[in-house]
């Protein structure tokens, strides 16, 4: 409990829950109403230094842990989020303020990927082979790396730390988790449940907290690796800093995700796809989609003609509201910068069609709300366009032709989500086989992968050879050793000098 009556939120260190002894905090808000609900200790660098002391103490009797045993505990993890789910999609809503059948979902994606880490003693077996040379044999496998850690996103408060640890700790390796310090509370309710779970202490540590917490993690030379999502410039840093240190490094950073349409596409499945994929979670999904392309002037004024009623009707509310399709921003200051994106776009001169601008809702007056809101006519230029706005905005960018779609999107500096609209089966794979982008959908206009492929942007939503979780995120969490083997028996020679041949 802090001076101010409100809860602190605690750290979780060596298997313990500790309140940090940090003098540096910042206030938990819920987005609904404006309240503070929490105080957030900042934890201190040497606090840090504690969680990564646990988690080293921890490898080596957790790496020895049979990988079959190390799966039944994950079934069972499995199994209480499952149970669990409807608690941990309320801390989510209650600090990120997306509606509650929202935050199900996000909860749903992230029991995937412990089901994937629960196939661990598969993923992990190696390759052996006979004789590759007289009487000698050689296999190779995939070992763990010791301490990793994750640093995430506000937006997916229990999805995104899930990508991450349930593959590492399968994998072997102990684990610090830095959570976003907007919402920090979701992280904790599924940390009781991995406890519940059977893990032995100090195989999952948390320590919340900001820059200061970070850069131990990038520094300290017993974090061996570093798993990121969150914008790019701090992803560009975490990957710099990260590998400077030595450290294996996945930095996944932001998005500006194209949607084209082709003017034999259904303008009516567009329009819904555009409305789920463009303000579901208000916009701030990495695989929001945030620009319509329609090709041609008949296109364009088509789906227009279908978004502006569906925008204007959205239903706008709190979480706790069953029939809201859409929730409050996180904080205020990001409440502040989009609306501030959305004056700029007027300034730059685009064309506003629908207004989230002054939306206010009865009950609710001091909370983050910003309304749907609808550009036309945005082109390359402006601000709108070339920055992540993470917002409940949609900007339509016309395009003359399919070719002209294509390099607005090569041409990006990001590079996560795509997807194209049609019928065209031949337009459909050619796009998928010349777009410069990570994840591309066939009239699916959020491509999330499923866990037992992998998640990952290219160009600048990506830093890092690896995307994460599914097979990519059992190799970004092992390094492969290989073993040759002779026994005194097949030892025919004396002393060879030459480069061995295996002859
Ligand atoms: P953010 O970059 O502000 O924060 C992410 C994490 O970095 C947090 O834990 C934060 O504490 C830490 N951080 C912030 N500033 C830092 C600094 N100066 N030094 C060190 N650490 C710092 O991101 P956010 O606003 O929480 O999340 C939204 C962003 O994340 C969007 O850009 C979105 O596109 C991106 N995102 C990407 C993916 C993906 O898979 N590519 C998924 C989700 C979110």
């Amino acid at each position: 409990m802090s001076k101010s009556g409100l809860a602190s939120i605690e750290n979780a260190i060596g298997g313990a829950r500790v309140v940090s002894r940090s003098t540096r905090t910042q206030g938990v808000f819920n987005p609904a109403t404006g309240e503070q609900t929490a105080v957030l200790p900042l934890s201190s660098a040497a606090e840090v230094a504690e969680a990564i002391a646990a988690a080293k103490a921890a490898f080596p009797a957790w790496r020895d842990t049979p990988p079959l045993k190390r799966a039944r505990m994950m079934f069972r993890f499995k199994e209480l989020l499952s149970a669990h789910a409807d608690d941990i999609a309320r801390a989510i809503s209650a600090e990120h303020g997306k509606t509650h059948d929202d935050a199900l979902g996000e909860v749903a994606r992230g029991i995937e990927v412990v089901e994937f880490a629960c196939g661990i003693p598969h993923l992990l077996k190696g390759e052996f082979a006979r004789n590759v040379g007289p009487a000698i044999d050689s296999y190779s496998d995939r070992q763990p790396l010791g301490v990793v850690a994750g640093i995430t996103p506000f937006n997916f408060p229990a999805m995104v730390p899930l990508w991450m640890y349930p593959i590492a700790v399968a994998c072997g390796n102990t684990f610090v988790l830095k959570p976003s310090e907007r919402d920090p509370s979701a992280v904790m309710v599924v940390y009781d449940l991995f406890r519940k779970s059977g893990f032995p202490d100090g195989v999952l540590n948390v320590v919340h907290g900001d820059k200061e917490a970070v850069d131990v993690l990038l520094t300290h030379p017993d974090v061996k690796a570093v798993s990121f999502v969150g914008s790019t410039p701090i992803a560009e840093y975490v990957y710099t800093t990260g590998t400077a240190h030595g450290k294996r490094v996945q930095a996944l950073g932001g998005a500006k995700n194209h949607m084209i349409v082709m003017p034999d596409a259904d303008m009516d499945q567009a329009a819904d796809a555009l409305m789920g994929a463009g303000y579901g979670s208000a916009g701030e999904r990495c695989m929001a989609i945030s620009v319509a392309v329609p090709i041609g002037e008949d296109t364009a004024d088509r789906l227009v003609e279908k978004l502006v009623p569906r925008v204007q009707a959205l239903k706008i509310g709190p979480a706790t509201d069953r029939e809201a399709e859409m929730g409050p921003l996180v904080t205020e200051a990001h409440m502040r910068k989009v609306l501030g994106y959305i004056d700029q776009g007027v300034k730059e001169g685009a064309e506003l069609l629908v207004d989230g601008r002054g939306f206010s809702l009865q009950g609710y007056e001091n909370g983050y709300f910003v309304g749907g809101t609808l550009f036309d006519r945005v082109t390359r230029d402006m601000t709108i366009y070339r920055e992540e706005i993470f917002g409940p905005v949609l900007s339509v960018v016309r395009a003359k032709g399919y070719e002209e779609a294509l390099s607005l999107i090569n041409e990006h500096e990001y590079g996560n989500g795509t997807a194209i609209f049609t019928r065209d089966g031949d337009a459909a794979r050619a796009f998928a086989d010349r777009i410069e982008v990570g994840m591309v959908g066939i009239n699916v206009p959020i491509p999330v992968p499923v866990a037992y492929f992998s998640f990952g942007g290219w160009k600048r939503s990506l830093f890092g050879d690896h995307s994460i979780y599914g097979a990519e995120g059992v190799r970004f969490n092992t390094r492969l050793k290989t073993v040759t083997t002779r026994w005194p028996a097949g030892i025919k020679d004396g002393a060879v000098y030459t480069f061995p041949n295996m002859e």
